[in-house]
């Protein structure tokens, strides 16, 4: 039992039908939204940790074209796999991408399982990558929070505070697994990722275009506000 406040039935509800509504509308076209493959869907969320979805891109395709499974990925020498991965930077995401097919290919004959504890018993699958896994690839209803998402959340339902504390990121994800509904949990997370790096921004979100903004308790968000 949360000893913090959650979002009552009706405000999940309405801020449900208003994402999803704004999603289908204003979502972006990019390759991994139409794959359920998890080896995919892994690869496209450890490259997006710390890299801008245009730099993503090309070399999420180029990725997929030399290592289309986790076997062929794990079959790799590890130096070739991280001059694949150049120039995103950040070196310890292809080597942790590495030992996760490796693990895969020695413990589920090159799978990824959908439940969430085996998830999270590989290293390197923590719980926000074990969370896109399971609902963008197996549509199980699993809660996400990375930067953009806990961003969202905390403006719209907290305002105060600050966001980064370890008692704050517990009640962000208490929140967003409130939140997501049992059906269309593709389209719910995908929208609340594309609505904190479209509309809900760091420094200037858009709050007279925002879907949520009727219910936000940041609303209109000035600069001199926190998160
Ligand atoms: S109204 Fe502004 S602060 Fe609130 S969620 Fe929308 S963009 Fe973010």
């Amino acid at each position: 039992m949360s000893t913090f406040p959650l979002p009552p039935p009706h405000a999940r509800r309405r801020f449900r039908r208003s994402l999803l509504a704004w999603y289908r509308a204003n979502g972006r076209s990019l390759p991994w939204r139409t794959t359920d493959d998890p080896y995919h869907i892994l690869v496209s969320e450890v490259m997006l940790q710390q890299t801008q979805v245009d730099r993503v891109l090309p070399k999420y395709l180029e990725w997929l074209t030399k290592y289309p499974s986790l076997r062929a990925l794990a079959d790799a020498p590890e130096d070739d796999v991280t001059a694949t991965w150049r120039p995103l930077g950040y070196n310890i995401r292809p080597r942790r991408l590495h030992a996760i097919a490796r693990e895969s290919v020695s413990r589920f004959e090159g799978r990824l399982p959908s439940d969430e504890q085996t998830l999270l018993s590989f290293k390197g699958i923590g719980a926000y990558t074990a969370g896109a896994i399971r609902s963008f690839a197996f549509g199980q209803r699993a809660a996400i929070l990375d930067t953009n998402v806990a961003r969202v959340l905390f403006r719209v339902f907290i305002g105060r505070g600050d966001p980064k504390a370890h008692a704050m990121r517990r009640r962000l994800w208490a929140t967003s697994e409130v939140l997501v509904p049992r059906k269309h949990v593709f389209d719910f997370n995908q929208g609340l990722m594309d609505l904190g790096a479209l509309i809900c921004t760091a420094r200037k979100p858009q709050c007279p275009a925002c879907p949520l903004s009727r219910m936000c308790s940041s609303y209109p968000w000035t600069p001199g506000d926190r998160a």
